[in-house]
């Protein structure tokens, strides 16, 4: 009898079981289309009728692979692979809310999702409403109208932090009717698996851990299956009615529960946006999940470590990591993230930004970099890179201090991180 694999498996087999005499590793299917003996044939794929290949911008072969691996690490029903983490969280939302409609999310995300939600989106006639991971459920309550299609936040924010009440956010979103959709990159399903406290869309940048080498952008996007379209099918009516540019197939109706989301993004969105994930770049995100549990263990450690030094240090204001027992989120890290959150956490230096600019100038072993969740440690002085142009009032209100440092552990030495810190500070 075929039992669940538990997740490490999954990292290394997941997705793709090759049969006798084929290749071993994912084949790199690097071919733009796909060849049919006659146009009936094809023609059945167009209609949505049988399920295969015909154009890479839509689907490909590798990505299925990989997508289908990320989809068992979270525990959902369907998955699709993107160029980017932007496109991923862009799909996942424009696939239920277009112009017209409402999104609540949380306000402590990645400054890229911010901007595509706040400036972009915007523009298209979508409109969002950011509301503070803390806030309690009547606050959150308040943020809803009657064309909110959805809701949205991180498990762990980038750069803040914040750990995201996912059972709360879950019960709120659903009580309103809307599907959650949670940003998992910085957790990654080995730490936590956004699905089995509620939420409904899970979406990554495999840009960061997934890939985890600094090899490749792309996105992911999961569906755990479980949200009820037809229960609300006027509010979702792109996947409970006809689509006319498939001859009139309900998503829904053809697909069910557990193949809607995707498939409705698949055959609408990538097809006219094209947001796909190269085949090579597949190819380095499963190298990347094939290591991941090992990695995300010491990703941890690393962190951990790496926190408790900062936290002593004398020259060293406050650390923002959810594994220190004095941080704000220790005890939501402690539900949502049992083994551990990520390598990545921000400290503030006392003193001024001059303060930080010098120790980042000190630092040997970790590099300066826009990245993070990388094998080699990075770090970021946002004050004097991504929020440069901003003054030292308008960080504060952005809630970035001057002297704010966001550090990756990678997964070298601890102890060869944290004495290039000491002698980094010593400088100061
Ligand atoms: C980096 C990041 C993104 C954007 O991903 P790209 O692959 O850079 O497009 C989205 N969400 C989070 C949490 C991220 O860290």
């Amino acid at each position: 009898m075929a039992t669940k694999k538990r997740l490490e498996t999954v990292c290394v087999q997941g997705g793709y079981t090759p049969k006798n005499g084929e290749p071993r590793q994912i084949p790199i299917i690097q071919s733009t289309t796909f060849k049919y003996d006659t146009s009936e044939d094809m023609g059945k794929l167009f209609d949505l009728e049988a399920s295969g290949y015909f154009y890479s911008r839509l689907q490909n072969p590798t990505n299925d692979c990989v997508a289908a691996k990320i989809t068992q690490l979270e525990g959902g029903t369907a998955g699709m692979l993107t160029s980017s983490g932007q496109a991923a969280n862009f799909y996942a939302i424009f696939n239920i809310a277009t112009c017209g409609d409402h999104v609540v999310a949380s306000a402590e995300i990645y400054g890229g999702t911010f901007n595509l939600f706040a400036v972009t989106m915007k523009k298209m006639g979508v409109e969002f409403t950011f509301v503070s991971p803390d806030a309690s459920e009547e606050e959150l309550d308040r943020a809803f109208r009657p064309n909110t299609k959805a809701m949205f936040g991180e498990t762990i924010a980038n750069p803040a932090c914040a750990v995201l009440d996912i059972e709360l956010f879950a019960k709120v979103a659903h009580k309103h009717g809307v599907p959650l959709i949670v940003d998992n990159t910085f957790a990654t399903p080995v730490n936590c698996r956004p699905i089995e406290w509620g939420a409904d869309i899970v979406t990554h940048s495999t840009t960061k851990y997934m890939d985890g080498h600094g090899s490749g952008i792309g996105g992911a996007i999961v569906d755990g299956g479980k949200f009820d379209w037809n229960k609300y099918a006027d509010k979702f009516a792109g996947l409970t009615t006809p689509d006319d540019s498939y001859h009139g197939v309900i998503y829904t109706e053809r697909f069910g529960l557990g193949g809607a989301f995707i498939t409705k993004a698949t055959a609408q969105l990538m097809r006219d946006f094209g947001s796909i994930q190269s085949p090579q770049n597949a190819y380095y995100v499963n190298l990347g999940l094939e290591s991941l549990a090992v990695r995300m263990a010491r990703h941890c450690e690393n962190g951990l470590k790496v926190a408790e030094y900062l936290d002593k240090h004398e020259k060293v204001d406050w650390v923002r990591y959810c594994g220190l027992k004095n941080d704000k989120y220790y005890e939501r890290g402690r539900k949502y993230l049992p083994n551990g959150s990520c390598g990545v956490l921000s400290f503030s230096l006392k003193g001024t930004r001059k303060e930080a600019e010098t120790f980042m100038k000190n630092l040997k072993v970790a590099a300066i970099e826009t990245h993070v969740a990388d094998a080699r440690t990075c770090c970021l002085h946002p004050a004097n890179a991504t929020h440069r142009q901003m003054t030292d009032e308008q960080l504060a209100a952005a809630g970035i201090p001057p002297t704010l440092i966001r550090y990756s552990c990678g997964l070298e030495n601890a102890d060869d991180l944290i004495d290039d810190i000491a002698q980094a500070l010593e400088k100061v």
